[in-house]
């Protein structure tokens, strides 16, 4: 597979296009951000962490019938994916109370969500990635309510199928935030699963394993991210 120009690059990873018009390569770069691109960082090794990382959830994702982007890992720090049209919308399932809806909503972090919470962000840093529902997007167009449906499915069925994964590593998973696309006239996971993108604690400890070390400024970024790989057994070599 050839590499040719860059289509987009964003906080984390560069888009390229290739020699195929139905795939791109991702390249998980070792910038971190947060607080919309206000606190950026270049962290050692996340890239690549980042990208076997979430090859290996994509493959356990599509084992449990979540169809997703994933084509293969090509180098340590780049993956081929399928070239996905991208709804403008993220999807976010909560198990335990943390980060933005402690503060919108005035709870405890912590505190556990029964049934789990779903919510649908708009993607648009400039708007700081406001919070909208399924009236907005149908007025505005972002996704028909065929999608929407597909979207909220595959959503919490990814949630089944991780918070026993993490489980089975002495992990909770906290929240996440999924990104979906239409390939072909079928909606699949885009973007990565990874500690960027969720929250996870440590079962017994509720140690923080995630991107909320570089937000709170706790250090230990990457060393965290590489302990939930050694976990989970993911290949980092
Ligand atoms: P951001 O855009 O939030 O800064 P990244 O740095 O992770 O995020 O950039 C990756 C971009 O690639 C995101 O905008 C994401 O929506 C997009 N993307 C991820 N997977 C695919 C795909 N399979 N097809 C097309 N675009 C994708
Ligand atoms: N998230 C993300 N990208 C975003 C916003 C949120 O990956 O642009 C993830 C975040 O890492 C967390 C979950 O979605 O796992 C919920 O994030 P929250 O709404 O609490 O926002 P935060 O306070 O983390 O910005």
């Amino acid at each position: 597979m050839q590499k040719r120009d860059e289509l987009y690059a964003g906080k984390a990873k560069s888009v390229y296009f290739t020699d195929d018009d139905s795939k791109l390569i991702l390249h998980y770069r070792n910038d971190t951000s947060a607080f919309d691109g206000e606190k950026i960082e270049q962290l050692d090794r996340k890239g690549e962490v980042n990208n076997k990382f979430s090859a290996f959830i994509m493959q356990k994702l599509e084992e449990a019938g979540v169809p997703t982007h994933h084509e293969g890992v090509i180098s340590a720090e780049e993956s081929v994916v399928k070239k996905l049209d991208m709804f403008p919308i993220e999807c976010v399932v909560r198990n335990i109370a943390a980060g933005s809806i402690c503060k919108r909503l005035g709870v405890e972090e912590g505190i556990s969500l029964n049934p789990p919470t779903f919510e649908f962000f708009l993607k648009n840093d400039e708007l700081h990635d406001p919070m909208i529902n399924e009236y907005h997007i149908r007025s505005f167009g972002w996704a028909d309510d065929v999608a929407v449906e597909k979207m909220k499915e595959l959503t919490f069925k990814v949630n089944e199928v991780l918070t026993q994964l993490f489980r089975d590593a002495d992990m909770l998973l906290v929240d996440y935030k999924l990104e979906f696309g239409r390939y072909r006239g079928e909606i699949l996971l885009g973007d990565e699963f990874t500690p960027d993108g969720c929250r996870l604690w440590d079962v017994e400890t509720r140690k923080k394993l995630d991107k909320d070390r570089f937000r709170q400024g706790l250090g230990g970024v990457v060393e965290a991210y590489e302990e939930v790989a050694r976990r989970l057994g993911v290949d980092l070599s």
